[in-house]
């Protein structure tokens, strides 16, 4: 028995090492990873160049305080804001406290205006972390459940529907933001209609509201943009990113525009590791070579050859209830609860999720070559035709 607080349900096998998209368990036996520790190792696995970079860093510093100026978080934001036009980063460690980052902002600048009880407009089927203020704003019982009294100041309603949006502003007269993935990831990767965010980002001008996008698995050039709400025209007040930033060393950012910029003043909010010059090099060099690599091109195309791969094996299959995603993030939704293809598939040498109980979710490293992303297919496709076939 293990002394670890039983929070996972954890499949039984321990990794040792990792190389681009494979990772060796402690038998030798080797893992086409097609999860990236949940949209995390955006380089994969000892890229060499991170890697040089990371040791380099350790070599000369890696913790400070936010006490003292940063340089290395520095050149991040000034990094995160020009490929976001954003105008300011508070930097953390994961993406339930870049949420905390944002729902507290929200807040303040409600007070800001007068607002003494600010709401926040958040969606069915969000998740957005499982600190108490995030996990009052994810739109999962299951994740709420035993933990109440939950966070008051959220108002839900349903994804992808502006009406009831629209409903909510006619009505009630404290929100001050809405808060919304842009691509839902837990939720089942749940995409949004093409118009959707130009359209709410009208609504929140409107309203004097402030849009906060949660990148945290949708962002950081998985979708083939820098981040997902790129693939439209606007730009948001407050976006959240965390997962992919630091390709596996943990750091998370919220970053803020517009009306949300300037809303923290000293004292307002901290972290004692938020951006220390270990995470804040990570995340920046995970930038760098990213660019270097042209990895969101890459992403785009190793994409569109598995959503099409996936599409043409499931084209009018029974059981296939639809194929969605953009980029590395993709969803398959079964008509039945899958979560046995993640052990079926373990078995075969491959890393994949299930989530929202009968979606199979990949989210591979945005190194994976398109020989690799043909392996994907030929573990993936026969699997879940097996799966079909069979009764309950
Ligand atoms: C994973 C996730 C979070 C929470 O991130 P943690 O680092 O686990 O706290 C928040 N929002 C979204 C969209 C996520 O996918």
């Amino acid at each position: 028995m293990s002394h670890l607080m039983n929070t996972y349900a954890r499949l039984p096998v321990a990794f040792t090492h990792g190389e681009g998209a494979w990772l060796w368990d402690s038998n030798g036996k080797r893992y086409l990873d097609a999860l990236a520790g949940i949209a995390v190792n955006t380089l994969g696995h000892a890229h060499p160049k991170f890697t040089a970079a990371l040791n380099t860093q350790i070599g000369r510093l890696i913790h400070v305080s936010n006490i003292y100026q940063v340089r290395e978080q520095e050149q991040l934001a000034d990094k995160l804001c020009a490929i976001s036009g954003m105008q300011e980063v508070f930097l953390c460690n994961s993406g339930c406290e870049a949420n905390e980052a944002a729902i507290k902002l929200a807040r303040m600048f409600g007070h800001n205006k007068g607002i003494d009880t600010p709401n926040i407009i958040v969606m069915e089927k969000a998740f957005h972390g499982r600190t108490l203020a995030t996990l009052s704003a994810t739109g999962s019982r299951k994740v709420q459940a035993g933990f109440e009294p939950l966070v008051k100041g959220f108002v839900r309603v349903p994804f992808d529907d502006l009406d009831a949006i629209r409903q909510v502003a006619a009505h009630n007269h404290d929100v001050v933001a809405v808060l919304v993935e842009p691509i839902q990831g837990e939720g089942g990767i749940r995409t949004l209609d093409i118009h959707y965010l130009e359209q709410l980002r009208q609504i929140c001008d409107q309203q004097g509201w402030l849009l906060m996008l949660d990148e945290v698995q949708c962002g950081l050039g998985r979708t083939g943009k820098w981040f997902a709400h790129q693939h439209t025209g606007i730009l948001p007040d407050v976006m959240t990113l965390a997962k992919g930033l630091g390709s596996g060393v943990p750091v998370g950012a919220c970053l803020a525009a517009g009306k949300a910029a300037g809303t923290f003043k000293p004292g307002n909010h901290g972290s004692t590791f938020g951006g220390n010059p270990l995470a804040s090099t990570a995340a920046l060099t995970t930038l760098e070579i990213m660019e270097q690599d042209n990895l969101l091109s890459h992403a785009t195309a190793i994409g569109d050859f598995l959503l099409q791969g996936f599409r043409e094996r499931f084209n009018n299959a029974t059981g296939v209830v639809s194929i969605r995603g953009q980029g590395l993030i993709i969803g398959i939704e079964l008509n039945k609860p899958c979560g046995d293809l993640v052990q079926r598939a373990l078995a075969h040498g491959l890393l994949i999720n299930v989530t929202a109980d009968t979606v199979i979710r990949l989210l591979p490293p945005l190194v994976l070559t398109q020989a690799e992303a043909q392996q994907v297919l030929d573990i993936v496709c026969p699997l879940v035709t097996d799966f079909l076939s069979q009764g309950d």
